[in-house]
């Protein structure tokens, strides 16, 4: 048998991945799926954007793009970010084929072997495996005993880190539960991370998608200006997960060699495809708005349902997530859940926190009312 690396044998395919199969291979045999398994609106993308990328081809733009992006795109980024609070120069931008490769190049510029990962768990299921590619080390931290709120974890996060830790991943709103961390939260992680001298990673992909709750960035906050890396895409909040946008800024020196990784790797994000962006960035305010409102309707709607059902979910202020609370063994739950109630749905232990399914609700109310009276029917809930 051939002999991997060592790198690639720490890790496991994506579990969202393979639900997302099993769901395609029910379908196939003709099973009619509802399928909350998938991280991706269902809505199309902007149509002003899709006129972009075509003119953009018209125009010719269809060659190499310099590496790190092209210029009217980091600007306009460096422009929405400055929207957020957030001081970059268009130098201190990558723009990437999808946030998913940005962190990987941030992760893979900062952890070596030993280096050690702070997590806020439940965590998106990519930085375990690209901290675990990088050869570092997971430290991590519950938060779903306090229905996902950050501020009653900190003493355990205070807890998990030390001298010793290099790096820690937030994400809010979060994928999979769907909190948006307070400030209070924030300036604790921002104390921990001043004390301990650790860089963050800041994972604003969701920040567009949010009902109500002020999604806050992390670099925004006094002392964290320099040692905050702040991540976005085009995927979520423009529904333009096929194709392949996103960015990351951050510190000059981070930002020169996270672009050796770049450069050596994807060359660039596709040049017609940043174009696009810029559209997306400058002219969306509105689509952005009205695929914000579905889903927060949609919110409104899985939680009575499930609340009918005498199932009490931890609300969601943003993303389009839900963890259900399900059996201690909830790969068992979801694996029944699709074999039985034909519902496709992720397991919490995938992002580190057994006993629920994360729900996405990318999906229509009919389709979400079908699933709920499914998983009912098959003694689910
Ligand atoms: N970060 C989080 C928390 C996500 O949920 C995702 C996608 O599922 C990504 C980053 C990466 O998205 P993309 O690579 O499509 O930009």
């Amino acid at each position: 048998s051939m002999d991997f690396a060592a790198r690639v044998e720490r890790v496991e395919p994506s579990a969202t991945l393979a639900i997302s199969d099993a769901a395609s291979e029910l379908e196939a045999e003709g099973v009619d799926v509802v399928d909350l398994s998938v991280g991706e609106p269902d809505f199309p993308t902007p149509e002003n954007v899709v006129q972009a990328a075509k003119d953009a081809m018209d125009a010719g733009h269809t060659g190499y793009a310099p590496s790190n992006g092209i210029p009217e795109l980091k600007a306009a980024i460096a422009e929405k970010l400055a929207d957020d609070g957030l001081d970059y120069d268009p130098d201190q931008v990558i723009v990437t084929p999808g946030g998913k490769q940005g962190l990987y190049e941030i992760i893979n510029a900062l952890v070596d072997d030993g280096d050690e990962v702070a997590l806020l768990d439940p965590a998106w299921v990519s930085y375990e495996a690209m901290v675990k590619l990088s050869g570092g080390s997971l430290t991590r931290v519950d938060t779903a005993a306090h229905d996902f709120a950050l501020e009653p974890a900190l003493d355990d996060l205070a807890d998990a880190v030390s001298d010793e830790t290099e790096l820690l991943v937030v994400n809010s709103p979060g994928n999979p539960h769907g909190a948006v961390y307070s400030r209070e939260a924030l300036e604790g992680v921002r104390d921990l991370a001043v004390e301990h001298d650790i860089l963050v990673i800041s994972d604003e992909i969701y920040k567009e998608i949010t009902y109500g709750a002020e999604a806050i960035s992390l670099g925004t906050l006094d002392g964290m200006g320099d040692r905050t890396i702040t991540l976005n895409g085009f995927s979520k909040a423009y529904s333009m997960t096929g194709w392949r946008l996103g960015y990351f800024a951050g510190p000059e020196e981070l930002v020169s060699q996270a672009g050796k990784i770049h450069s050596h790797s994807v060359s660039s994000a596709v040049n017609f495809v940043q174009h696009a962006g810029v559209e997306a960035l400058e002219n969306c305010d509105e689509a952005v708005a009205e695929m914000t409102e579905a889903f927060e309707a949609r919110r409104d709607m899985l939680v009575d349902l499930f609340a009918d059902h005498g199932v009490d979910v931890a609300v969601p202020e943003g993303a389009f997530y839900m963890m259900l609370p399900v059996d201690d063994d909830d790969a068992a739950w979801c694996q029944g859940a699709i074999d039985e109630a034909h519902v496709a749905t992720v397991p919490g232990s995938a992002f580190g926190t057994p006993g629920y399914a994360r729900l996405s609700y990318a999906a229509s109310e009919e389709r979400l009312r079908e699933g709920v009276e499914r998983l009912a029917e098959h003694g689910y809930l």
